[in-house]
């Protein structure tokens, strides 16, 4: 076993053994810098490359901050595609397997809404979804959240690329204002600087140059 690496992360059996089991050996320099600071609950505007593993080094050290007794969405990711919601909210469940009550949910555009609004009512912590199709359930009061304690904007310079930046904005403005914020994008436009000085508090910033794994 070499999980060694994470578990001097401070990350709880239950998301360990599920590491050990895709046979991660070691975080990725993202993740061995952000995840102590998530966990500790800083803001952070993370910088690297695609492919370089930050779907986990902000949904590990979120996940472990969910409250599985309490049924309210604590946790959402905005992501620019239907793909990519897709694709983090799968990440989310797989590293989430060991915990029981974690329920998570992806939400975009292009599915029927009525779909997403009964699973919504069902009773989900996670929440990952496009920005127009967020918007659209806000507007519906088929999500509320005003129980926010971790926001993510992951690939931050693309869903700017697209227009989302009222979207976003919007959005920030329906949650708690002491949430915790975290931004991931491969480059830092000037908007991204303008949304943090915005929106965050103190950010940290984790830039890491590498080679994809
Ligand atoms: P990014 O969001 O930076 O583009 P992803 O989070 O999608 O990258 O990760 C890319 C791939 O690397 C995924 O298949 C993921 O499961 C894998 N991966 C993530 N972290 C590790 C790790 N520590 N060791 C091995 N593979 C990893
Ligand atoms: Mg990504």
């Amino acid at each position: 076993m070499k999980t060694n690496e994470f578990e001097q992360l401070n990350i709880g059996k239950e998301i360990l053994k599920v590491i050990e089991e895709l046979g991660f050996e070691a975080p990725t320099p993202i993740q061995a810098q952000a995840i102590p600071l998530v966990a500790e609950g800083k803001d952070i505007i993370g910088q690297a490359q695609t492919g370089t593993g930050k779907t986990a080094a902000f949904s590990i050290p979120l996940i472990e901050k969910v409250d599985m007794g309490q049924k309210g969405v604590q946790i959402l990711i905005l992501t620019p595609t239907r793909e990519l919601a897709i694709q983090v909210a799968d990440e989310i469940r797989r590293f989430s397997k060991y915990l029981k009550g974690m329920r998570s949910l992806a939400i975009y555009g292009g599915q029927p809404i009525e779909r997403q609004i009964k699973a919504l009512k069902q009773g989900v912590q996670v929440v990952v979804g496009t920005p127009g199709r967020v918007i659209d359930h806000i507007k519906r009061k088929t999500l509320r959240l005003d129980h926010i304690k971790g926001l993510v904007l992951d690939e931050a310079d693309q869903m700017l690329d697209m227009g989302f930046l009222e979207d976003i904005e919007m959005i920030l403005n329906e949650t708690p204002e002491d949430r915790q914020t975290l931004m991931f994008s491969a480059t830092i436009p000037k908007e991204i600087e303008m949304i943090a000085k915005k929106h965050m508090k103190k950010p940290e910033k984790v830039k890491v140059v590498h080679k994809e794994l």
